[in-house]
């Protein structure tokens, strides 16, 4: 392969971990979730992607004296875990959501504190997706801004990603 290859590849790569993580740094500052910062590294074994959130609240609704707004921050981190994957599909119109980095095990672990049941687990996960989705489709233009802004400066504070999308 050319050089010339590899450096187009890497660059294309490249834009797709930005949209990946302007996705979930778009459904975080859309959900209500505390946002730090985004960043993305390039370093010896490619690109590496971070979305820095504040604490999580207490996640375990057996557990939580309000049960409602328990289930319904694990919705919102669910959300918010499907949105690097959910903005890839969007631009790349890809179906199989193969994604970059391990949400899928985030996201199987989170539902599962939600429901036992399987079936009831996997209906809640489409239906939380959709959702997901349609907010990505929704705000588009503002995650291609962070996508183009993140490759260019390397990390965004919550109010730099606020501005481009609210
Ligand atoms: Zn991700």
């Amino acid at each position: 392969m050319t050089k010339k290859a590899n450096e187009s590849i890497s660059a294309s790569l490249l834009r797709r971990y930005t949209i990946h993580e302007a996705g979930h740094a778009v459904a975080c500052v859309l959900l209500g979730r505390r946002l730090q910062y985004i960043e993305l590294r390039v370093g010896r074994n490619g690109p590496e992607g971070h979305v820095i959130c504040g604490q999580h609240p207490n996640l375990d609704p057996r557990r939580a004296c309000d049960k409602v707004h328990a289930r319904r921050m694990i919705e919102r981190e669910v959300k918010i875990a499907w949105a690097g994957l959910a903005a890839e599909e969007l631009f790349y119109e890809r179906r199989d959501l193969d994604g970059l980095d391990d949400d899928a095990a985030m996201i199987d672990a989170l539902l599962k504190r939600l429901e036992r049941d399987r079936g009831r687990r996997e209906d809640l996960g489409a239906h939380l997706l959709g959702q997901c989705r349609r907010l990505m489709c929704d705000y588009r233009a503002g995650i291609r801004c962070v996508a183009t802004q993140l490759a260019a400066r390397r990390s965004l504070v919550c109010s730099e990603v606020r501005e481009m999308v609210l």
